[in-house]
């Protein structure tokens, strides 16, 4: 089974993510991860996605970023899923994704796409935080009660808030969204593979949300 998981950012797409893969043997292909691990290189290609991601704050061009997903889902064995986290995210991507994929012997089962209003995916992103040392994902106010306490999980001083997650960082992203991203929804959603959920919630509700959908592809091949 492969699928595309796509939401704006705060939707809880990377927990839900990790939920996947575990429960259902997939792996994850995060291309926004990838991306900002090129971004750390020192090379001029790893400086000039630092700019667009960091900078800018738009998206990376299609090029780069299918170079990149290709390499990673040529590494993924061919017998297990795939989630597909990030990707596509502008129209012009779909064709690019639909022959890489088909290329491999990836087909696309179902396309998940967790909504979250705007105000709600702007309050949950300035309060993300997350671990350097342990990568733990943290909430402001839940998780630590201030960005210079150790992490929790693994009691180093590392928290660190993402260079892209500061407000006018932030409103940029969710605006690209629902501009480039959600038409991407609305072709999946014509040629019928696509499930909109309900992102607010806790974790285990939009899971078992997440999860029949699934269960009910799995069923139907
Ligand atoms: P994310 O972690 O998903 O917020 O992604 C971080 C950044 O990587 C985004 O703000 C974009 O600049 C870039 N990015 C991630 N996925 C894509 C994609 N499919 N196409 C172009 N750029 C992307």
């Amino acid at each position: 089974m492969e699928i595309i998981l796509l939401g704006p950012q705060g939707s809880g797409k990377g927990t839900q993510a990790q939920l996947i893969a575990k429960n259902f043997g997939m792996d994850h292909v995060e291309t926004g991860l990838l991306l900002r691990n090129m971004a750390l290189k020192d090379s001029e290609l790893g400086r000039e996605i630092d700019r667009i991601i960091h900078v800018e704050k738009e998206l990376v061009p299609d090029e780069i970023v299918f170079e990149a997903l290709e390499e990673e889902t040529v590494s993924v064995p061919k017998n297990k899923g795939i989630i597909f986290d990030g990707v596509p995210r502008r129209n012009s991507q779909i064709e690019l994704f639909e022959k890489m994929t088909a290329k491999h012997g990836r087909k696309i089962d179902a396309l998940l796409y967790i909504h979250l209003p705007f105000d709600e995916s702007f309050a949950r992103i300035t309060r993300r935080y997350s671990c350097d040392k342990c990568q733990a994902r943290l909430i402001l106010g839940k998780d630590i009660q201030n960005v210079g306490e150790n992490c929790p999980v693994c009691g180093e001083n590392s928290i660190r808030q993402r260079e892209d997650d500061t407000p006018d960082g932030v409103t940029k992203r969710l605006e690209i969204f629902y501009k480039e991203t959600v038409p991407v929804v609305d072709y999946y959603k014509k040629i019928g593979i696509a499930h909109e959920i309900d992102g607010m919630g806790t974790v285990e509700e939009v899971y078992a949300k997440i999860e029949e959908i699934l269960k009910n592809s799995v069923e139907r091949k």
